[in-house]
């Protein structure tokens, strides 16, 4: 199991699904954790949980499209923890789903506001202070989305395709410096997420039975590992949990 006692992670886009679940395994492999987003109580209850199964834990509200937000964010867990080992760049909103051409302009920027900007303005805040660290690692958390178009989803594939052209531009300017940086796709998993994309029944995604997905322990779980420092050879790279090899690599069940 991978041993992240003494390092410090701040997960954004923490308060449920995926960030939720990955909070839980980072704190049980010895991370102190901050979780952030905008809904406080969600944020706290996290928190709480880690608090009271003996780890260290920080909750703070953040919106991410707000940039002073972000700002006092990375100045909180810094003063809190000393400095972050490890940022997983988790918020994301699939909204708004429906056609290109019958979209609320507005609607769409927000959704670009969130994944692309919002993602953007966390590792422009938190990467400056993280290089203090002797091997920060940086996870944005990317989707199928950034390279395949689905229907309905024009907004959401946009700003997760430029999401990860960041993790290629952090990268390379970041070549050299002790900085790890991956994308991560997670799969299809059972989260809030999913339940709105079933609702909107547009595309096939909307018609996979809740069933199939993937439970929100996988990918937290593959977050540990990716943080681990196992799979550095990853690294500057879009890795998806679906790859051949990867989940035995990782310690899940070969099969989901
Ligand atoms: P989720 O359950 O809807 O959680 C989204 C998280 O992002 C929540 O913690 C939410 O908290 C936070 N968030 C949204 N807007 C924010 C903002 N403006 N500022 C700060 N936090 C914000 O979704 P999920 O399925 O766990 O998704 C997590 C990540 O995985 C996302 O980046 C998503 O695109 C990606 N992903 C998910 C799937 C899937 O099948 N579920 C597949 C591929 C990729 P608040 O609402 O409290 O702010």
């Amino acid at each position: 199991m991978t041993d992240l006692t003494g390092k410090t992670v701040l997960i954004v886009g923490g308060s449920r699904g995926i960030g939720a679940a990955a909070a839980r395994r980072f704190a049980e492999a010895g991370a102190a954790v901050a979780v952030a987003a905008r809904s406080a109580e969600a944020c706290e209850s996290v928190a709480d949980a880690i608090g009271s199964a003996g780890g260290r834990s920080l909750a703070v509200t953040c919106d991410i499209t707000k940039y002073r937000e972000v700002e006092a964010l990375i100045a909180r867990a810094v003063d809190a923890f000393g400095g972050i080992d490890i940022l997983v760049n988790n918020a994301g909103a699939i909204e708004p789903i429906g056609l290109l051409t019958k979209a609320d302009p507005e609607d769409w920027a927000r959704s670009i506001a969130i994944n692309l900007t919002g993602a953007f303005n966390v590792l422009r805040a938190a990467v400056p202070a993280m290089m203090e660290r002797p091997r920060p690692v940086v996870i944005n958390v990317s989707s199928g989305a950034a390279s395949t178009p689905r229907e309905g989803w024009s907004a959401y594939c946009a700003g997760k395709a430029g999401l990860a052209m960041l993790t290629r531009s952090l990268a390379l300017e970041t070549e050299g410096s002790g900085l790890v940086v991956f994308g991560f796709r997670p799969g299809i998993v059972d989260t809030d997420m999913q339940v709105a994309i079933r609702a909107s029944g547009m595309n096939p995604v909307s018609r996979i039975p809740r069933r199939d997905l993937l439970p929100v322990d996988d990918p937290a779980r593959f977050l540990v590992w990716l943080a681990g420092g196992e799979a550095d050879d990853l690294a500057g790279q879009e890795v998806d949990i679906r790859a051949p090899g990867l989940r035995e690599r990782a310690g899940l069940d070969p099969r989901p």
